[in-house]
């Protein structure tokens, strides 16, 4: 019997019964936008026939005002139509089915065309909105009825009506962006208004053997947001209006509460869904980091929905589905909700793609081909670089040997799962320990890669990492004065802490410091108080005032450079950094410059002219001022003529993170 028997129940829809309870929800990866078909229809593809139900697409504009951004992808022509057919037809093939999520953004509309309820202007937009009259919100809704039947003449097995995270139909239903007067504002009836009668209207522009998901926003997290009476009000106009699956939502953008980052305990919101649960008789869909097949199975059989929405995991491994249906779980590879290669790079208008599989998106560029020449490769390095590297040239079918001198796998991965709100990292720890020990790969843990024991290698991979840099402070060589890696290993730490260096691994430092007991990522009553939210039932749009735990120590984060710390974490995730560690009092100072090391703390000085110095007490000093290549074999090796690769921190330390080195680990693999 299946470990998973609620996740692979079939789900009878009336027209059509979807094979399991898996939706892979709409991701706005940028695919769309390159216009190159084929790419989009092979990305798809590979996650239809990974055995997911039922996909949603990335969100399409029904019109150019509606687009996240100027040119956002729609289906706005006959030759838009078969463009998406040849994404339709592919997916088909495999087997799949895919709806189209109709997209208007509103206000959240990047460009000076934008349109809302009312012309107030969005706090994450530099673009005040335009108010729409009656004639302008009778042809939004035409447009996204149009977008619908056209979605249908492109073959989709249905449509999502985005409803939620703050675009323009969730803009109608509160008054925080609707203050009309007319039939479309006012009374909760006139704000629900809108959105029931896009419902009504696409329902009846493509009649009722087409799937016609809402995505309702269960949770708005901002202020003046919706009760959950008025939510209730709503799914139930909504079903009755014509939609056959109510998808959720949580947070509008604009939110000030992280609801899809790696410190958001799994499954953190399905108790929002639960409650929605019996109020109406379409299915349900759940969804907010649930990463695994046992979540996914949990919240189902604890009655939390009927469906779960997994977005990033199908980014992550497009078999997901696939391997849980076989009992082979630990062979997904796991998201660890890192935004990094996804979000951040959507936001940056780069093709998305993941941290931990650099092929999502990329699956007609990056492949893996049998080698046509198999080598003895050794890969020197068991680091994510390196364990990439070694697991991509093992499917490729050359023999290779992973050397490390730690008695574990993974490098300074095992750090990363030191860090309260990082323990997502031990997933990927656990899937590079499976798939390693799933492959051909010869392990050699608790080994020194001599260059005389790789020499006689068809070629070697170098993956050495990365070394602690040198600050040289003046009396750094203090006994209160240690390095990040002694601190996350367990080096005792004093009262009061100051940290140099406000990178990525300074952040974290910070917030293992800060943290008194065990994370709240694990456990979701105090995450959800330390961010204020609490039943919608309660307080409107689910908030309540925040309550941090106490600081476990003093924390002062200082750096050089003198701009606001933190600036540089990545885009869609930094802010979440720098509002924890404030609300941990922690002290984040800017353009210093470090006199030196003393017994009661550091010294320093503000300014290009060093004035001012003052001591910052402490009695720990940590060190975290980046790092600097460690490849001292790679040169050995090139002297003695081996054919050499550098890769990972190895090749460039700076600004090295994870995702970086697979996506250069497996890169290289690619072509060897
Ligand atoms: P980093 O991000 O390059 O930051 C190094 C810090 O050290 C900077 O604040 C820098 O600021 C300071 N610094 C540099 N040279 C110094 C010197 N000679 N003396 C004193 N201070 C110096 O490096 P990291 O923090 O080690 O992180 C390594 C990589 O891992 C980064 O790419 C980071 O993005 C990644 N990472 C990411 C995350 C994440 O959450 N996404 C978490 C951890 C690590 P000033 O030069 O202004 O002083
Ligand atoms: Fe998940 Fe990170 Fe990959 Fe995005 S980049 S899909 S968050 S693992």
């Amino acid at each position: 019997m299946s470990p998973y028997p609620h996740l692979f129940a079939p789900l009878d829809l009336g027209h059509v019964v979807l094979p399991n309870r898996v939706l892979m929800g709409s991701m706005h990866t940028n695919l769309e936008e390159t216009k190159d078909w084929n790419r989009v229809a092979a990305f798809y593809a590979a996650r239809a026939r990974g055995g997911v139900a039922l996909m949603v697409t990335g969100g399409m504009a029904p019109n150019r005002e509606g687009g996240v951004f100027p040119g956002a992808a729609g289906l706005f022509t006959t030759a838009d139509i078969s463009n998406h057919r040849v994404v339709t037809d592919r997916v088909h093939a495999e087997g799949g089915r895919i709806a189209m999520q109709i997209l208007h953004a509103g206000r959240y509309a990047y460009g000076p065309d934008c349109v809302a309820p009312s012309a107030i202007k969005s706090p994450i937009s530099p673009f005040p909105p335009r108010e729409l009259d009656d004639a302008g919100i009778e042809k939004q809704i035409a447009d996204i009825a149009t977008a619908a039947v056209r979605a249908r003449e492109a073959g989709y097995d249905g449509v999502e009506v985005m409803g939620s995270e703050g675009y323009f139909l969730n803009e109608f239903l509160v008054t925080r962006t609707n203050r009309r007067t007319d039939r479309w504002g006012g009374s909760p009836e006139n704000r629900m208004r809108l959105p029931v009668e896009v419902v009504r209207r696409v329902r009846a522009a493509v009649g009722p053997d087409f799937i016609l998901i809402y995505r309702i926003s269960l949770l708005d997290l901002v202020p003046e947001g919706q009760t959950w009476d008025e939510v209730v009000a709503l799914a139930k106009a909504v079903e009755t209006a014509g939609a056959s699956i109510l998808n959720t939502g949580i947070g509008w953008h604009e939110a000030r509460v992280p609801t899809i980052a790696t410190s958001v305990p799994r499954r953190a919101f399905a108790w929002v869904t639960k409650k929605l649960m019996g109020e109406v008789t379409v299915p349900v869909i759940t969804s907010n980091r649930i990463n695994t097949p046992e979540v996914a199975e949990a919240v189902l059989a604890e009655g939390c929905a009927d469906m779960v929405s997994m977005a990033r995991p199908f980014l992550a491994d497009p078999e997901f589905v696939r391997k849980a249906a076989e009992d082979r779980a630990p062979e997904i590879a796991p998201c660890i909700a890192c935004n990094q290669a996804c979000l951040d790079h959507t936001f940056a208008g780069r093709i998305s793609s993941c941290l931990v599989n650099p092929r999502a998106c990329f699956e007609t560029e990056l492949v893996l081909e049998p080698a046509v020449a198999p080598k003895r490769i050794a890969v020197v390095g068991a680091g994510p670089a390196g364990l990439s590297a070694a697991l991509a040239l093992d499917a490729r079918g050359h023999a290779v040997t992973l050397f490390d001198r730690a008695p574990v796998l993974g490098g300074q991965l095992n750090l990363a799962a030191r860090v309260p709100g990082k323990e997502e990292f031990r997933g990927l720890l656990d899937w590079f320990g499976t798939m390693v020990a799933e492959s051909g790969i010869d392990l050699r843990l608790s080994t020194e890669a001599t260059a005389d024991a790789v020499a006689g290698y068809d070629e070697v991979v170098v993956a050495t990492g990365v070394r602690p840099r040198d600050p040289q402070i003046p009396g750094q060589d203090a006994p209160h004065v240690l390095s990040y890696v002694d601190v996350l290993t367990g080096a005792p730490v004093g009262e009061r802490a100051v940290i140099v260096g406000a990178g990525g691994i300074g952040f974290d430092v910070a917030e293992f410091l800060t943290q008194a007991g065990e994370s709240p990522t694990l456990h979701l009553d105090d995450w959800l108080a330390e961010w204020g939210v609490t039943d919608p039932g309660t307080a409107r749009g689910g908030l309540a005032e925040p309550k941090p735990e106490a600081p476990a120590r003093v924390v002062t984060l200082l750096q050089r450079k003198p701009e606001k710390p933190g600036r540089r974490l990545g885009r869609t995730t930094g802010w979440i950094h720098r509002a924890a560690l404030q609300a941990k009092g922690v002290e984040m100072i800017g353009g210093v410059t470090y006199e030196g090391v003393e017994p009661g703390g550091l010294r320093v000085s503000s300014g290009p002219g060093r004035e001012g110095t003052r001591l910052i007490p402490a009695d720990t000093i940590v060190l975290c001022a980046g790092q600097e290549s460690e490849r001292s074999l790679a040169g050995t090796l090139a002297a003695r003529g081996c054919v050499v690769h550098v890769i990972g921190g190895a090749d460039i330390a700076a600004e090295l993170d994870a995702k970086r080195a697979i996506d250069q680990g497996t890169r290289l693999a690619a072509t060897l």
